[in-house]
């Protein structure tokens, strides 16, 4: 069921478009995340829905409510921002208790949620302490259960776990997805970070300069991305310039002839034709013979080599491109810089995409 839809939102500040001609559709109990480059006006969409920016044009509807012009305490959505914006002359209840405060819960009902949301967050033992006192984790923990207190309709994150440290912010991302997952809150987030919007989220929505350019389950964006600019945002990716040959052939930037799955799109003009293959679907092999090998492999010289024990990523000098693999210590082994070999480019992991992309809507 639709939750949450934008109807054609715009906002510009002066002449310029930070969100441009939005149509979105938000499923009600899933985890959504915007992902975009520095710019692309995550937060400024996010804030329209929050209720905190006015769109100038282009309607938010919510269960079937027009909420445009709703002020944003009216909304009843729950928000944790980047600074978390805990009050740090507050204990943890103190911070947890605030919006039931103002709300005008009563005392006793007050200590309940409190008690029930620390158990949640896993912090029962630390009603009292500051938090000035709590772990960049911990602190956390505490914005959301404030968000949450009022059992809100929709949770609104905007990078709030950005000031995190890669392992603590790893580790949270499961934590507030498996807390997202088992209370069933509608929730959006922001974020740059595609690795973290493949981890939690059940649909990625793409963002370029205000416009949405792909929405889509992460997996699916990821094996499937309508444009290049996706392609390349989304996890590691070889993004060759082609030209189309003879039906279901293309040429690579060295000239050399192979075999794809699926056509170029249509509507692409021939100087935009990319062809994508991931580094997981690149497979080395030592040496040089390509006689021996099909006709979509490609010879290559071992130029760098990132080994981090678990996996390995190489990258190999072709005629006129470079290519990425990843591959295990275990499975190739004896690949070393300045090493000769011969990649192999599955057909049906080769798939052509246009350098622009088609927009696409929601
Ligand atoms: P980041 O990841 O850096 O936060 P973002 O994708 O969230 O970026 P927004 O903050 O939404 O992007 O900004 C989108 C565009 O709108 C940017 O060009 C930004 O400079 C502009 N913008 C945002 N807020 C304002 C404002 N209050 N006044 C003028 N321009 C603004």
């Amino acid at each position: 069921m639709t939750h949450l839809t934008l109807q054609a939102v715009t906002k510009r500040f002066g002449a310029a478009h930070a969100v441009d001609n939005v149509d979105l559709a938000i499923p009600e109990g899933k985890l959504v995340c915007f992902l975009g480059p520095s710019g692309c006006g995550k937060t400024t969409l996010l804030r329209m829905i929050a209720g905190l920016e006015q769109p100038t044009s282009g309607a938010v509807m919510f269960a079937g409510r027009d909420i445009t012009h709703l002020s944003a305490n009216r909304r009843d959505f729950g928000m944790v921002f980047q600074s978390l914006a805990l009050f740090p002359h507050m204990t943890v209840a103190e911070n947890i208790a605030y919006p039931l405060k103002l709300r005008k819960t009563g005392k006793s009902e007050q200590a309940r949620r409190v008690a029930e949301l620390l158990e949640l967050i896993q912090l029962p033992h630390m009603a009292g302490r500051a938090v000035t006192q709590l772990s960049g984790g911990q602190r956390q923990r505490v914005a959301i259960a404030r968000a949450i207190a009022t059992s809100p309709k929709l949770l609104l994150l905007d990078e709030p776990l950005s000031a995190l440290d890669a392992k603590l912010r790893e580790a949270m991302q499961i934590e507030i997805r498996l807390l997202q997952q088992r209370l069933g809150i509608t929730t959006i987030m922001v974020t740059h970070d595609q690795r973290e919007a493949m981890t939690m989220a059940d649909l990625i929505v793409v963002m370029e300069k205000g416009r949405i350019a792909q929405v889509g389950k992460p997996l699916d964006i990821y094996r499937d991305p309508v444009s290049e600019f996706v392609a390349d945002f989304i996890g590691l990716g070889n993004i060759l310039p082609v030209t189309n040959d003879e039906s279901g052939k293309v040429r690579l930037p060295g000239g050399q002839q192979i075999v794809v799955a699926n056509a170029a799109p249509m509507s692409v003009a021939s100087g935009d034709i990319r062809l994508l293959i991931r580094p997981e679907d690149v497979h080395l092999q030592l040496g040089a013979d390509q006689a021996a090998h099909d006709t979509n492999c490609v010879r290559g010289t071992v130029r760098f080599i990132r080994d981090v024990g678990a996996s390995l990523e190489a990258t190999i000098e072709c005629a006129g491109f470079t290519l990425t693999a990843a591959t295990t210590p275990r499975e190739v082994p004896g690949l070393a810089p300045g090493v000769p070999v011969l990649a192999g480019l599955p057909a049906h992991a080769c798939k052509l995409i246009s350098a622009h992309g088609v927009r696409a809507s929601a």
